[in-house]
Order: structure tokens, then C-alpha cells, then sequence
């Protein structure tokens, strides 16, 4: 046996063991707090709403335990279980040597994960979520939006797939360089494009009509300097309950999109000061930021994945006989996770501080308070748990924990008197 095969088995029993510990350690922490709303929340959260945010957080976490297990397998059995070796000698039969035979290779592999990944969906979807009366998605929509994701990712995954496999064989030992180059355009493209061409054949979009509205977020952006002024509002209702906005695209095609739930249960300084938290993204450069982290980061995965393809081991630990560029292409995206699961923390702790500086910008430019109100509405509409773990939140979550974000704006928000 290779000591690569053991390096890379390790690696994954310890995401798994980790990812375990950390799920249970939040489900018994939240049981622990089930039963006392936290101090600054009994105004908005009724004892009844806290125990029920608890036991969702607990179903969400029981159901990742058994996907962790899942995904653990499934690695497994891709790599030394020989489902990569198997579908390429099989695209090579079909194909033969070269890009068509191995960009096969690849979405082969991905149908067969989006299959059998389907089950999890549906449980999530039709359980969990209708169990605890957020879901509004028909089966129809379900259906509709697994094919509209499958025919996405042939179209997307399948001429990605192609142009890196045709740089691999044209462009000698340095294409990953070449390789990274295109897979950054593409990606920016594909951001760039998103709101305007993929998110509308999921939703409808259509510009936020509430005259009073509108001119109260006119003048924040005004406030703020900002240009792009594209507010949207989408029907999020179509699939779920859970309210939610967010920011999206590039340049020009800057949106601000708030979910139709979020607009029916926040009032207007509310939504205005949730608008200022997501501008916020945009004036403080979180956005090119976090471009400019993930571009950097996949140069050094793709300068790995130069080398590694070059190595006869890196094929043979992985339970690949033959090597072959969309061999090594699958077994990096399948491997690299047992490894890079070490960085996210620190992704989410990145992502923590940003959301600190969001709503401190949220507190100067419209009012820390509307927004703390706002959050603790959100928060109980969306049956977020009020007490996570703190070890657990540390690792997983890209927002502070809901107290810390609401006790910092209540520190920001101005005496009451002076806001008049
Ligand atoms: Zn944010």
C-alpha cells in the first residue's frame, strides 16, 4: 500500500470524526438552552419559538451527521472503491483516448454523484423542512429545478470540464497556469452573468414597486455613494418560507435582491437598515476581497494539481491503475476535500469579521437598532437557534453568533432621545 492511500484515509476518517464531534456537541448544546429564551431575545422570541428554532437545529444536524457518513463513503468509493477507474475505462471503450472520451469521464462521475446525492434533497426539502412548515416547493417545482440544475451543470460543468482537459493535453507540464487562467474567466463570466441569465430561470425578478420604499432606499444610496441602484425582489416564497437578501453579480450588474418573505415581515427602517448591512459587502471591498482569495487559492490548486498529475503514486494511491488528465482532475476535486476542510475555519472566522464591519457600516449610514431588530426577526422566522455551540459556530459559520452581532449593534445603536 502507498503511504499516500493511509495520508488520505487518515485525512478523511479525521474530517469525519470532526464533523461528527462538532454536530454532536451543537445538538446537545442547543438541547442544553432549550428551554430559556436568551435575555436580550424574550421581547421578540417566545419560549414556544426557542424550543422550536432548537429542535430544528438539532434535525438540521442529525441529518448532516448521516451526510457526513454519506460523503465519507463516497469518497471512499470513488477513489480506492474504483468507481473512477471504472467509468474512464469505460469512457475510454465509448470514446477513446482524448478530450470527448475524458470530459465524459468527468460528468459520468458527476451524474452518478447528483443521483445518488438526490434522496438527501428530497428529504430535506419534503421532511425537514415541511416538518417544520417552512417548505412551499411542489414536487413540480422540485422537479423542474433538479433538471434545470442538471442541464445547467452538463452546459457549465461539461465545457469547463472540456477546455481544461484540452489545455492539459496541448499545453505541456506549465497548462495549469493556462488552466487557472481559464478557469477564472469562465468563473468570472459565470458571476457576471448570473443575475441576469441563470438566477431568472430559477425566480422571478421584478424591480421593488412600494413608492415610499423605494425612496427611503434612494436616499440611502445616495448616503452611501452607491450607483448601481438595481434593487430586486425575488419570489422566494415559490420554494420556502425563509426570508432572506443578498448582493449579487459584478460591476454594473450589481444587484441587491431581497426575498418577497423578507419584505412581508420586516417594516420599512428595518428593511432599509438590512439593505445598508448588504451595501456594506460592496463599499468595504468584502466583494473584490473575497474574488481575489478565491482566485488566489485556486492558482495554488491548480499549480498542486500540475505537479500531482505528473505523479505515477498520486494515481495509483487513489485506486486509479491507469493515469489519464481526467483521472487526475476527478481525483483532485474528490481528495482535496479531506484536506482543505483544515482552512475553513479560518474562511469562516474571515467571514465573521466582514459581517462585523457590514453592520457597524449598517449602525453609521442608516440605524443599529432597526437592524438588531431586524436580525431578531429574522432569526426567529427562520428558526435560527439563538445558543449554538460556540466551538461548533467557530468552525462552521459565516455569521457571528446571534447575540454577539445583536450586542455589538445595541453597543453602536444611539441613545434613543438623539435618533429623533
Ligand atoms: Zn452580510
Amino acid at each position: 500500500m502507498h503511504s499516500f492511500t493511509a495520508v488520505f484515509v487518515l485525512a478523511l476518517v479525521a474530517h469525519l470524526v470532526v464533523r461528527l464531534w462538532l454536530a454532536w456537541r451543537q445538538v446537545r448544546f442547543v438541547a442544553t438552552h432549550r428551554g430559556t429564551v436568551p435575555a436580550g431575545f424574550a421581547a421578540v422570541v417566545s419560549p414556544a419559538e426557542h424550543a422550536r428554532a432548537a429542535d430544528y437545529a438539532a434535525a438540521n444536524e442529525r441529518l448532516d451527521m448521516v451526510e457526513a457518513v454519506y460523503d465519507t463513503l463516497v469518497a471512499l468509493a470513488l477513489t480506492l472503491g474504483g468507481v473512477i477507474a471504472v467509468a474512464g475505462a469505460w469512457s475510454v471503450a465509448l470514446a477513446g483516448r482524448g478530450v470527448t472520451a475524458g470530459t465524459l469521464h468527468v460528468m459520468a462521475v458527476f451524474a452518478v454523484l447528483a443521483l445518488i446525492g438526490l434522496p438527501f434533497g428530497i428529504y430535506r426539502t419534503f421532511v425537514l423542512e415541511q416538518r417544520f412548515g417552512f417548505n412551499r416547493t411542489r414536487p413540480g417545482t422540485f422537479v423542474a429545478d433538479q433538471f434545470k440544475g442538471w442541464a445547467l451543470g452538463l452546459v457549465l460543468g461539461g465545457s469547463m470540464a472540456a477546455c481544461v482537459l484540452w489545455i492539459m493535453a496541448k499545453a505541456g507540464t506549465s497548462w495549469w497556469l493556462l488552466g487557472w487562467a481559464a478557469w477564472l474567466a469562465f468563473s468570472l463570466t459565470v458571476t457576471m452573468a448570473w443575475p441576469r441569465v441563470i438566477a431568472p430561470l430559477f425566480n422571478r425578478f421584478s424591480p421593488l414597486e412600494d413608492a415610499a420604499l423605494r425612496a427611503r432606499i434612494d436616499a440611502l444610496l445616495d448616503r452611501c455613494d452607491f450607483r448601481a441602484k438595481a434593487v430586486f425582489v425575488m419570489d422566494g416564497s415559490r420554494r420556502s418560507s425563509h426570508g432572506n437578501a443578498y448582493f449579487t453579480g459584478l460591476g454594473r450588474e450589481k444587484r441587491i435582491v431581497f426575498f418577497d418573505t423578507l419584505l412581508g415581515s420586516l417594516n420599512q427602517p428595518q428593511i432599509e437598515s438590512v439593505l445598508a448591512h448588504e451595501l456594506a459587502h460592496f463599499k468595504l471591498r468584502h466583494v473584490p476581497q473575497r474574488l481575489v482569495a478565491g482566485a488566489l487559492l485556486s492558482l495554488a490548486g491548480f499549480a498542486l494539481l500540475g505537479w500531482l498529475a505528473r505523479q505515477d503514486w498520486f494515481y495509483s494511491a487513489l485506486g486509479v491503475p491507469q493515469p489519464s488528465d481526467s483521472a487526475a482532475l476527478l481525483l483532485f476535486l474528490v481528495a482535496a476535500p479531506a484536506f482543505t476542510w483544515l482552512v475553513s475555519p479560518l474562511m469562516a472566522a474571515w467571514s465573521r469579521r466582514h459581517e462585523f464591519e457590514a453592520d457597524a457600516f449598517a449602525a453609521r449610514h442608516s440605524d443599529a437598532r432597526s437592524l438588531a431588530e431586524a436580525l431578531a426577526k429574522l432569526y426567529k422566522d427562520n428558526a435560527t437557534t439563538l445558543t449554538p455551540d460556540p466551538l461548533y459556530s467557530a468552525f462552521h459559520d459565516s455569521h457571528p453568533p446571534p447575540a454577539d452581532r445583536i450586542g455589538r449593534l445595541m453597543a453602536l445603536a444611539r441613545p434613543a432621545a438623539s435618533t429623533q
